[in-house]
C-alpha cells in the first residue's frame, strides 16, 4: 500500500476515534454533569484531559503500527488535529443534545460559537472547603486553553512512544517483539557473572546466546520479591527481512520501586557486532 494513502488511514482512523470518544464525553456530561476533560489537579495541571487524550489517541497508536507508519514531526500533526477535534466535537455533541427543557436543546437558542464563548466564560470552578469561583470570564478562556493542551500532551505522549519502538530503517516497519525475559538476582555476584555472560553475546551480536543465559540461570529465583537487582531482555525482529534488535536493561531495587540502571541496544546492522551502550 502507497505510503499517503497509509497516511491518510492513519489519520482517518485516529479522528474517527477521537469523535467516537467525544460522543461518549459529551453522554457522561449530559447524564452526569461531569465533564471528564476538565478534571485538574491543583487547577492547572489537567489530568482529565490528559487521560482523554491518551484514550483518543489509541487509534492513531493502533493505525501507525498496523500499517507502519513511525511518527515522525510533520505526522505529529495527526494527534495534535485529532486532540483539538475531539475537545471541539464533545463540545458540539452537548450543544446539540443537551435539553435545558423538555425538548429544547441549546442549539436551539444560540448559535455554535456562542456556546463555546458561553461554556468557557460561563464555567464555574470550585476548589475543595476553600471556595469557588461561580464565573470565570475570560479567565475561562485560559481554562479552555489549558484543557486543549492537556489533550494535546496526552497524544504526544503515545506518538513518542511509539516513536521508541524498535524500527526497521531497510524495510521501513516497527519490528515485532518475538521474546521478552527478565530474571531477579539476590546477590551483585550472581548479577554480574550472568551480565558478563549477556554482554559477551551481545558483543558477538549473538542475541539467542544472550536470551538463552537468563532462561538458564536460577529460574527459582524468578518470583523472589527481596532481591534487589533484575535485568530484562526485550528481543525484537524484522517482519520482512529477518533484522533483529535485542534491549536489555538492567533494575536495582530502591524501596519497593525498581529504578532503571542501564540500557543496551543491537541495532539491526549488529550482524557487525556494533553494541551500542545507551545509557
Ligand atoms: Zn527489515
Amino acid at each position: 500500500m502507497p505510503y499517503p494513502l497509509r497516511v491518510a488511514l492513519v489519520a482517518a482512523a485516529s479522528l474517527l476515534t477521537g469523535v467516537a470518544l467525544a460522543f461518549v464525553i459529551s453522554a457522561i456530561e449530559i447524564q452526569t454533569d461531569l465533564a471528564l476533560y476538565g478534571l485538574s489537579v491543583a487547577f492547572v495541571i489537567p489530568v482529565g484531559a490528559i487521560g482523554c487524550g491518551f484514550v483518543a489517541a489509541v487509534g492513531y497508536y493502533a493505525a501507525s503500527r498496523e500499517l507502519h507508519v513511525r511518527p515522525t514531526p510533520a505526522l505529529m500533526s495527526i494527534p495534535l488535529a485529532t486532540a483539538v477535534v475531539t475537545f471541539v466535537a464533545s463540545h458540539y455533541f452537548s450543544y446539540q443534545r443537551y435539553e435545558f427543557a423538555p425538548g429544547r436543546t441549546l442549539s436551539d437558542v444560540m448559535g455554535f460559537g456562542e456556546y463555546l464563548r458561553a461554556a468557557a466564560t460561563e464555567t464555574s470552578l470550585s476548589f475543595g472547603s476553600t471556595g469557588a469561583i461561580d464565573r470565570l470570564g475570560s479567565l475561562g478562556y485560559a481554562v479552555t486553553a489549558i484543557e486543549i493542551v492537556g489533550f494535546a500532551v496526552g497524544g504526544w505522549f503515545v506518538a513518542n512512544h511509539l516513536r521508541s519502538k524498535p524500527w526497521c530503517s531497510d524495510s521501513h516497519q516497527f519490528m515485532k517483539r518475538t521474546e521478552r525475559r527478565r530474571q531477579m538476582f539476590e546477590d551483585s555476584e550472581s548479577f554480574q557473572v550472568v551480565m558478563e555472560k549477556i554482554i559477551d553475546d551481545l558483543e558477538r551480536a549473538d542475541a539467542r546466546g544472550a536470551i538463552g543465559v537468563l532462561s538458564e540461570t536460577n529460574p527459582s529465583m524468578k518470583e523472589s520479591r527481596k532481591a534487589p537487582l533484575s535485568v530484562e531482555i526485550n528481543h525484537y525482529e524484522c517482519g520482512a527481512c529477518g533484522a533483529d534488535h535485542s534491549v536489555v536493561t538492567t533494575y536495582a531495587r530502591k524501596g519497593n520501586q525498581w529504578q532503571q540502571t542501564s540500557r543496551s541496544e543491537i541495532h539491526p546492522a549488529a550482524t557487525l557486532g556494533h553494541v551500542q551502550m545507551v545509557s
